[in-house]
Parts: C-alpha cells; structure tokens; sequence
C-alpha cells in the first residue's frame, strides 16, 4: 500500500497532492494500535451539529465507480485518512472528491450508515457476513476510523458466541493486512486458546498459516489460568482501539 504524507504537515504546502491511506498494514508497520491524531473512536459519541451542516464532498468507490455524497465534517470527524485528504493543499480537499477503486461497495454501505447512525447494520436485522465484517475492521484500519473499528470488533465477538464458531477463513486475509499487536489477531488467537476443543480446532486446522500458527502457540504459552473453555475476564474495552485514557 501506499505511504501517506501526515495530513497536518502538507496543510501549508502549495503543490496539489493526492492523500493515501496511512496505517497498520503489516508492510507499513506500526507496532501500537492506537488511533491517530484526532478521530474519535467511541462509537456511542455524537458528532457536533455543525458536521451535518457542513459541505458536501464525492466519495467515489470501486470499480463501478459508485458515488457518494457525504458531510465532509462527518468524515473528518470519524476519519484521520478523511480529515488530512480534505485539508489544505490536497488535490483531493480542492476537488472536493475521493477516489477509493479498490473498495468494496458493501463495505463502504456499511461505513456510511455508521457515519449517520453510529450502528452497523448487523446491530438489526440485517445480517452482515464473516468477510464483510472483518473486511469492515480492516476498512477502519485503513482509512483510520477506531469507532467504526471497535463497532466492528463487537459484532464479531457477538457473532462468534452466538454462533459458536470462529472465521478461521479468513485468517490468511487478516494475518496479511494486519500488525502482531492487532486486535483482531489477538480476540482470534485467545478466543481460540481459551474457548476450543482440540477436535474443535482440527476441523479447520487448514486454515491456519505458520504465521498465524507460531502466535497461537504464544498465546497458549500466556494464558491465564481459568477453567477449562473459560474465557479471562476482559473489560468492554480490551479489544478497542483508543488512545491512552480513552473508553466507551
Ligand atoms: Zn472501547
């Protein structure tokens, strides 16, 4: 992935620049996950009013080119990527508009409810797949939004008690474009240390890469003692994204 120049130091910069993703790839590393700058990251805290009367800006998303319209104060607010790409000197902020070819529609359908309710869909009725929710956490993880990333962490822990199982599909995905300390790896690993049967594991053992294989082998060796298939106790936060100090 591309390397982004901060947003703040290009602000006074008179060259028309295009802005790119920033963050947390596995080639791009950052040990800590913790949020940029400024975008907050509870998702239960309302954005100002002034966000909804601001201008508009084009987001236009994958192949098909789809558009959207969206407050580009809402943007800014959610999203560290969203605010340096609509700041100062970027072609982007003098356009007005964002190009993003290589996301998915439903995926950037669900990143714009959550602009304008604070919900993911999967917190109603309708149902949001294994693929697109984690797709949903790394969307986040790209473009810097930690409330839609932690909404996203809670649906799949949800999801994975209710169902009783763990996407182990998508292991290979999440182990490319995600750091060691990622979240998401970490509730993976331990919910599969502390909740799985050995017989359990060995359906999809498949799935797994030696990668992903060498943690879950740390991660048995760190447990805490707890009975067996018990989970530690965990507060709301410890698979969140914040900044030090910060909570839901
Ligand atoms: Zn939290």
């Amino acid at each position: 992935m591309a390397n982004p120049t901060p947003p703040e130091s290009v602000a006074t910069s008179t060259a028309s620049k295009s802005s790119t993703p920033n963050r947390n790839t596995a080639s791009n590393a950052q040990i800590s996950p913790k949020p940029a700058a400024g975008a907050v990251s509870n998702p239960h805290k309302v954005p100002p009013r002034a966000c909804y009367l601001s201008t508009h800006v084009k987001i236009e998303v994958g192949s098909k080119k789809k558009i959207y319209v969206i407050h580009k104060d809402l943007l800014r607010f959610y999203s560290d990527y969203f605010r340096g790409a609509f700041s100062g000197s970027f072609k982007e902020a003098i356009e007005g508009k964002v190009s993003l070819p290589e996301e998915r529609e439903a995926v950037f359908d669900i990143f714009t409810q959550f602009l304008y309710s604070r919900l993911l869909a999967d917190d109603r009725d309708e149902k949001i797949s294994w693929a697109t929710l984690v797709d949903v956490w790394l969307f986040g993880d790209k473009y810097l939004v930690p409330s839609l990333q932690n909404s996203a962490m809670d649906s799949l822990i949800k999801k994975i008690e209710v169902d009783h199982s763990v996407p182990t599909h998508q292991i290979k995905k999440i182990w490319e474009k995600t750091l060691p300390s990622s979240p998401l790896r970490r509730y993976l690993l331990e919910h599969t240390a502390y909740r799985l049967s050995a017989s359990s594991f060995q359906m999809f053992e498949n799935h797994w890469t030696r990668e992903a294989l060498v943690e879950l082998v740390k991660t048995f060796f760190d447990k805490e003692d707890t009975k067996k298939y018990v989970f530690p106790a965990r507060e709301k936060c410890y698979y969140h994204i914040h900044k030090e100090g910060e909570k839901c």
